[in-house]
């Protein structure tokens, strides 16, 4: 009779449990913050989808990325990009195996929740000007009061001229916000619940407060800030229904805490994984597979809409890559794996009661992989087979890389989608993998640098 080993031992060999990197290896906390420093600069310089495509054009160009052609010729180690009307761009590095052996996909988005323009945004009301927006993506509206903002976007101006907005961003930049009620007069709002705290039409943004001076005009108020677009930017009001103006928070990335160990800003989802996947792409010299990272735009409101990964876009340059190799494109989807690479909710100790502690992803474990999304029954999932999971599992482990499993809360307590089963209706073996974000969709969200790290090594991992 085989002599039976201690409960310890088969403690140590039959359970699992995800490790702490704080605890684990709390000496990698330098490295993270080193790499984070990258990540700080390119949250700053990428407020909107049309900034992070310019400053990641700029990050590929350095890096010796040339512009794509269909009928360019490449081979093994070549590094090529493409841009989507501005919004959504692909990096890719040719692989040593053929590429019919499939390719490795990641993919994350670039635009985040925040509050849009209306198509006519100005008007004045009792003697102050006011912006009126429309929000964009799942936002918790009376978050977004009192918080200074940021003026982003482009205007086409009517004879055909581009104007690039960003005011607010810059320390003696004018900022813009909007108003919430005082406590002392607050108790018939009080009573609203609380998704109704502030409600859509009254994200109201203040823009000016004086009249335009001397002739008797209509609406004083709102020309004084016509006035001074104008003068400023070339704008009239008309100009505003060829335009695309996005409000975000004007804050800075900045590290958390006494020990620096977590990083806030505006927008980290899902630029956390945009940014750790284009510096693995970019690290990436001579793959086995051809490396095909995208940073999509749209996914906050459901990926519809030609630059989101509902569109063909992606598709199309495939076939075109396809077509320069000389196969067909289908033959590459079936063999190649695709990350979704997308934040998850952080177990969140304040409000323990919407997670299940034993599936859900902790700051400081690294990146979450999320089997699937979805809700009510994993409605609208990829949901990853366990082929794939074995496969993704198979690759952390082997190159040491810290990681966890998650789900996004409780079972019918939400719930949530990614651009996953885009993929996975393009034949292609997807599973999600990203970065757990505390306060997630917050005009400030929270991530920690140790799990932005090991994102960026799963990536680098899963390129190799
Ligand atoms: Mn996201
Ligand atoms: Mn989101």
């Amino acid at each position: 009779m085989p002599k039976r080993s201690s409960g310890k031992t088969q403690e140590k060999e039959l359970t699992f449990s995800f490790k702490n990197i704080g605890k684990e290896a709390p000496e990698k906390l330098k490295d993270a913050a080193k790499f984070c420093e990258g990540y700080k600069t390119y949250l700053d310089k990428g407020k909107t989808e049309r900034e992070c495509v310019a400053y990641t054009e700029k990050l590929l160009k350095d890096a010796g990325y040339r512009a794509f052609e269909p009928d360019m010729s490449l081979s093994e180690g070549d590094k090529i990009y493409f841009i989507n009307r501005g919004k959504a761009i692909i990096a890719s590095t040719i692989g040593k195996r053929d590429i019919s052996e499939g390719v490795r996909f990641n993919i994350a988005h670039i635009d985040s929740p925040r509050l849009d323009l209306k198509p006519n945004p100005l008007y004045e009301k009792e003697e102050i000007a006011y912006f009126k927006t429309h929000y964009y993506g799942g936002i918790r509206k009376y978050q977004w009061a009192t918080v200074p903002l940021s003026m982003h976007g482009v205007v086409y101006l009517k004879n055909g001229e581009k104007v690039e907005l960003a005011v607010g961003e810059g320390e003696k930049d004018t900022r813009f916000a909007i108003t919430d009620l005082l406590p002392h007069l607050s108790a018939k709002q009080n009573e609203r619940p609380l998704k109704d705290g502030i409600k859509g039409e009254e994200l109201n943004i203040v823009v000016g407060s004086l009249p335009f001076e001397g002739e008797d005009v209509k609406n004083a108020y709102k020309l004084m800030a016509l006035k001074f677009m104008n003068e400023e930017y070339g704008i009239t009001e008309a100009d505003f229904m060829r335009a695309e103006i996005e409000m975000v928070p004007s804050v800075k990335a900045t590290d958390i805490g006494f020990d620096r160990s977590m990083i806030g800003a505006y927008g980290q989802d899902d630029r956390v994984c945009a940014y750790t996947a284009i510096m693995a792409e970019i690290k990436t010299k001579s793959p086995e597979h051809t490396t095909v990272t995208v940073l999509t735009d749209k996914e906050e409101i459901g990926s519809q809409g030609n630059t989101g990964m509902a569109s063909e876009f992606l598709h199309h340059f495939m076939e075109d890559l396809a077509d320069i190799f000389g196969v067909k494109v289908r033959n590459i989807y079936r063999r190649s794996i695709c990350l979704s690479s997308d934040v998850n909710a952080a177990y969140d100790p304040t409000f323990p009661d919407v997670f299940e502690p034993g599936n859900a992803s902790y700051i400081n474990h690294g990146p979450v992989l999320t089997k699937y999304t979805g809700a009510r029954g994993k409605s609208g999932s990829n949901d990853a087979s366990a082929e794939t999971m074995a496969a993704v599992i198979k690759i952390m482990d082997d190159n040491k890389v810290y990681w966890q499993i998650g789900e996004l809360g409780k079972v019918d307590e939400g719930g949530g989608g990614t651009i996953a089963l885009f993929m996975g209706d393009k034949d292609v073996d997807t599973v999600d993998l990203g970065v757990p974000v505390l306060a997630m969709h917050a005009p400030f969200e929270i991530t920690s640098k140790l799990d932005v790290f090991y994102t960026y090594k799963a990536f680098k991992a899963f390129y190799k």
